[in-house]
């Protein structure tokens, strides 16, 4: 009857079909959220000076005023009066220099609000104002994840030019420029604490000062203060100690304004705005609204006030500021980046995108040879006419312009022959014209060259900088599809077996052929739904052009297909939708799971996630200790209770090992890496926040040393006495754990013990260095290929663990472990994954694991108990006792353990689900990037090689995948093998008497298997839909790239472990039912003939 078990089952169909779904879905949303650019390594360098222009100052000052609004700065944007309701004494007219300056010396002083990119967080406006690009949530480069700047940018050219750079201030500028300022010219403050409004302004002043009046000034001077930005947070720009701020940076302005030498340019700026409450980080117009100040003392920066009168007015944009009474010169953020360069001659870095000035560059483009003693090089104007002087300065912007747009256009082509380079596609021909349209005479050229470098910031922004909303609304219906027909199959098989569940040998018709005819509907919707699609880009290409926008035809098939077969599978209606809401009892059951998946919306919750797991794993088991504590007798109460307790001391305990992330600080203590480590890095929080401390500490604690080698002897031992409870350790139980698992442990945490021994300087690493890294490849690879080659084969030969003991001339049979002869078999495929993921993890990491290992047994245990209880009481009330009672006539083989109902409760499988997130963060991770532990992907080699390098990979998402694998125990822990006496049709008709009982394709198991499936697949994708509309929803959040895209990050690749989880449960337990099925078969048939 081994034909029974067809490996292609509708239950592995359903398993593909929904990981399909959310692969479509990842894929859409992912490419409408997930702003992705490549950074480019290249550098604008010229030896001749061709790229750049003669430098009209021989250094600058840039002040960066953190949070400083365009209207903090500006020329009275709101006439003071009392029916002027947005006029503040608070902020306005307060910081008054600029344009005191600006009236009286027009041709020094201007004043431009500035427009810089959303996300404004100070970080990615630091990356915009150097390198002039535009901000993306991963610049894919060689150290991904760092926040060190690869790409070409001012500072790295001030160095490349053989200049000196000083930097005073926010801390930022170190994680983005670790090496780029002069050793003995940095003064960084901490930026992290918002309450100190005083230290990082105070010590820009004390450092700033001696710089200027002292004789060798630096180059560039960055000085950074974020008083304001903290006035801001703390209280908000409507109180008076927002008054004070702006008045002591009026003040230090002023003193620099003093001491500032003529060859020096003085740039004042916000790095963004705020809003009305202080705050900022999204794309608000307050937000989006930075102040610039560009002062030069003696040497006009342009010689024409009447420069609006010459020049095309498309080149001098202008603004109007909210509720001003009249408009402002309006400049995006990053045009300061080229303007800055040209006029210190230096190259315009290579990534730019921002456009010079105009104003700046207006002047006559060859300073006379006398020049005379009223400016640096203009005196001569008078002498010659007017109409040769303009056109001497629209000649000097010209070139400028020209710069400006040829370094753009070689960054644009380089960036197209990149792999990248697809992403152009679109924009590329409309580019390529307007680069054409650019090489003409003069007159024209200004307005060409102008609109050539603006289409490119427009192109280059709605690639790289902007979501595409359509595309990630497709993404969360189709997340919301799948669930729903997930949900819908879930229940649709509860109903069928449940209402057919009398005639026990007939569920497997009924459950499958329901399954089957959904398999049919889902076949259909995939090929309906793919032609619609298709047909769908075909009829509406020119409406998907400008509606959905950046959306192809493969998008509209990847979208309609899974979508329409959801809805057929799910047989999805709103009346339907409605009424799959659960009973309110099984609401408040899953109320864990309601209030796991709705944290992601908060910020704090989602950086304390692995407190509020801690929290919630054990609140998990409310339900299962009602139900123990109306268990029938005290045996079994004392079972449910008994492993309950021991559940929750193993979640505390493994609750004990924590890292931290950078917002937990200071509430967070390190305990997953040694004391002295962790110390060293919270130290100075300087350092704290350049490297975050998971990464910088790496050695493990004392009590980890010792216990995770013990763990690893421990384990095996434990795992071996649990099988012991249901006699099942036999067969290959007997020698599985003594030579499979143990060895494998051990040379796992040996490895990782050796590691510690170098790591901490133990032994003389010039002496013992290559022969501890050649014993440690070999113990990993050892541990690895043990388990997992050796381990596996082995397993896949003879996976059972029972043994037969017959007597009475071969009348009657015992069979030891029967009981669990599903369950034993699938625990040892189980320590497989469970021994790779050992030898990934450090020794901590170990110790949990071994916990979390316990923490799965007591839970199996609980279940099972759950289940007796839950059987009793259903004989109890349908009067059908004789149901659990074992029967005289029957084989002496325990048959009471085989009639749980096959229904897997949601309930059931969330703590399962929890404890796999609470392992994930136990074993010394965090939902961030830099949490991840590199040091893992050294495993198997000395050097970072592909692909063995992936060993990271089971270190950062292992323990999800270990703990979602073992689900698949909760589906067949402790259910004996079912029989059937039923004669199949043909023997029948041969002769009934005669033939013997057989196993049945044990239809139980293998539906129970996919109920935990299912649940798991259900409970996984609520939680990427909520991390992904909150993701959505907050995607101009302050905190949406540190905390919320992160998160969502780990919920998809979490989705994605879990399918291949899945799939991978289905193998086992396919494998195990296979052989059972054919053991027993064959048994039955020797025993009866
Ligand atoms: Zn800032
Ligand atoms: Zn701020």
């Amino acid at each position: 009857m081994s034909s029974s078990i067809r490996f292609v089952s509708p239950s592995l169909f359903f398993l593909l079909w929904i990981f399909f779904v959310h692969l479509a879905g990842i894929y859409l949303f992912t490419s409408g959220f997930l702003l992705t650019r490549l950074a480019l390594t290249n550098v604008t360098a010229c030896n001749d000076g061709s790229c750049t222009l003669p430098p009209t100052h021989k250094r600058a000052i840039v002040l960066i005023i953190d949070s400083l609004r365009f209207d903090f700065i500006a020329p009275a944007p709101y006439i003071p009066s009392e029916n002027n309701a947005e006029y503040s004494v608070h902020h306005h007219l307060t910081l008054t220099l600029p344009s005191l300056l600006t009236d009286a010396h027009p041709r020094n002083s201007f004043i431009f609000n500035s427009y810089p990119d959303p996300p404004t967080v100070t970080l990615q406006r630091i990356k915009g104002l150097t390198t002039g690009s535009l901000p993306t949530f991963v610049d894919i480069g060689s150290s991904f994840g760092g926040s060190e700047i690869e790409e070409d940018s001012i500072i790295g050219q001030v160095g490349m030019n053989g200049k000196e750079a000083a930097f005073i201030g926010d801390d930022t500028w170190m994680n983005v420029f670790p090496n780029a300022f002069h050793v003995n010219m940095t003064w960084p403050y901490d930026s992290f604490n918002v309450e100190d409004l005083h230290t990082v302004d105070n010590g820009v002043i004390t450092h700033l000062f001696p710089l200027l009046e002292s004789g060798n000034t630096p180059d560039l001077i960055i000085g950074h203060f974020l008083g304001v930005d903290h006035v801001g947070h703390r209280v908000g720009p409507y109180h008076h100690s927002m008054h004070s701020k702006l008045l002591q940076m009026n003040a230090t302005l002023t003193r620099v304004v003093d001491s500032l030498s003529d060859d020096t340019l003085l740039v004042v700026l916000g790095d963004h705005g705020m809003d009305r409450a202080g705050d900022h980080g999204g794309d608000g117009q307050l937000e989006t609204s930075a102040g610039v100040w560009i002062y030069s003392k003696s040497i006009p920066l342009c010689d024409d006030e009447k420069i609006s009168n010459k020049i095309p007015s498309q080149l001098l944009p202008y603004t109007t500021f909210p509720d001003a009474d009249s408009p402002h010169r309006y400049i995006q953020q990053i045009d300061l980046v080229p303007t800055l360069s040209l006029l210190l001659g230096l190259p315009i870095p290579f990534g730019n995108l921002g456009t010079v000035i105009p104003e700046l560059f207006w002047r006559q483009s060859n300073p006379p040879q006398n020049p005379t003693e009223e400016s640096w090089g203009w005196g001569s104007i008078r002498k010659t006419a007017v109409k040769d002087e303009d056109r001497s300065r629209a000649s000097s912007l010209i070139r400028a312009l020209r710069l400006n747009a040829l370094q753009i256009h070689t960054y644009l082509d380089t960036y197209r022959l990149s792999s990248s380079g697809a992403e152009l596609d679109d924009a590329w021909l409309t580019l390529e014209s307007a680069w054409n349209g650019t090489h003409v005479d003069e007159e024209l050229a200004l307005v060409n060259l102008w609109d050539y470098t603006r289409l490119a910031l427009s192109s280059c922004r709605s690639i790289w900088a902007q979501f595409n909303p359509l595309l990630m609304v497709l993404g969360l219906v189709l997340f919301s599809a799948s669930l729903l027909s997930t949900y819908s199959v879930y229940s649709g098989i509860g109903k069928v077996t449940s209402s057919h569940l009398d005639p026990a040998t007939q569920t497997t018709v009924v459950w499958e052929d329901w399954l089957i005819a959904r398999m049919w509907q889902a076949l259909r919707g995939l090929a309906a739904g793919s032609t619609l699609g298709f047909l769908a880009s075909l009829t509406y290409e020119t409406q998907l052009k400008t509606f959905g926008k950046g959306m192809d035809s493969l998008d509209c098939i990847l979208f309609m297909a899974p979508f329409v077969s959801c809805v057929m599978v799910g047989k999805l209606s709103l009346s339907k939708i409605l009424g799959l809401l659960p009973p309110m009892s099984n609401i408040l059951k899953t109320l864990p799971f309601v209030l796991h998946a709705i944290s992601f919306f908060s910020n704090s919750f989602t950086f304390w996630e692995d407190r509020i797991i801690a929290f919630l794993l054990p609140s998990s088991l409310i339900p299962h200790v009602f139900i123990g504590l109306r268990a029938p007798t005290a045996r079994l109460r004392r079972r449910i209770l008994g492993f309950t307790g021991l559940l929750v001391v193993c979640i505390r305990l493994m609750a004990v090992s924590t890292v931290c992330r950078e917002e937990q600080h200071p509430y967070c203590h390190v305990t997953f890496y040694s004391s002295l480590s962790s110390s060293s890095a919270l130290e100075s929080t300087y350092t704290s926040t350049v490297v975050p401390p998971s990464a910088s500490s790496s050695s493990a604690p004392t009590f980890a040393v010792i216990g995770a080698p013990l763990m690893a002897i421990l384990l095996p031992i434990i795992l071996s006495r649990c099988l012991k409870q249901s006699k099942s350790d036999q067969g290959l139980a007997t020698v599985w754990f003594n030579w499979i698992m143990t060895p494998s442990l051990f040379c796992g945490s040996v490895y990782w013990l050796i590691e510690y021994v170098e790591t901490a300087g133990l032994v003389d690493e010039s002496e013992w260095g290559a022969v501890l890294r050649f014993c440690r490849t070999f113990l990993s690879r050892a541990a690895l290929g043990w388990s997992v080659v050796v381990g596996g084969v082995v397993w896949w030969k003879h996976p059972l663990c029972i043994s037969i003991e017959t007597s009475e001339g071969q009348r009657q049979i015992k069979i030891l472990g029967f009981a669990n002869a599903y369950g034993a078999p699938y625990m040892l495929f189980w320590t497989i994954p469970f021994s790779a993921v050992w030898a990934t993890t450090q020794l901590t990491g170990q110790i949990v694991l071994g916990l979390s290992a316990i923490a799965l047994m007591s839970y199996l245990e609980i279940i099972d108990g759950i289940r007796d209880v839950l059987m009793v009481e259903e004989a109890f009330t349908s009067n059908r006792l004789s149901d659990i009672l074992p029967s005289g006539d029957d084989f002496a083989l325990g048959a009471t353990q085989n009639n749980h109902s096959p229904n897997v409760k949601f309930y059931e499988i969330t703590p399962v689900i929890l404890l796999a997130m609470h392992l994930f963060f136990r074993t010394g991770h965090q939902s961030t990037i830099p949490s991840i532990q590199w040091k893992s992907s050294f495993l198997l080699t000395s050097t970072l090689t592909y692909p063995w390098a992936g060993t990271f990979i089971i270190n950062t998402l292992g323990p999800i995948w270990v703990i979602l694998t073992g689900v698949g125990l909760v589906g067949v822990w402790l259910k004996g093998p079912r029989f059937s006496s039923v004669p199949s049709p043909k023997e029948t008709q041969k002769d009934s008497q005669q033939s013997p009982p057989v196993v049945s394709a044990d239809d139980q198991i293998q539906l129970s298997i996919l109920l935990c499936s299912l649940c798991v697949s259900m409970y996984l994708m609520t939680i990427l839909l909520t991390t992904s509309l909150s993701a959505s929803i907050l995607r101009r959040h302050l905190m949406v790239w540190k905390v919320f895209a992160p998160r969502w990050i780990l919920g998809t690749v979490v989705v994605l472990v879990g399918d291949v989880s899945l799939l991978m449960v289905y193998v086992g337990a396919w494998q195990v039912r296979r052989v059972v099925e054919r053991t027993f078969s064959r048994m039955m048939g020797q025993a009866l003939t």
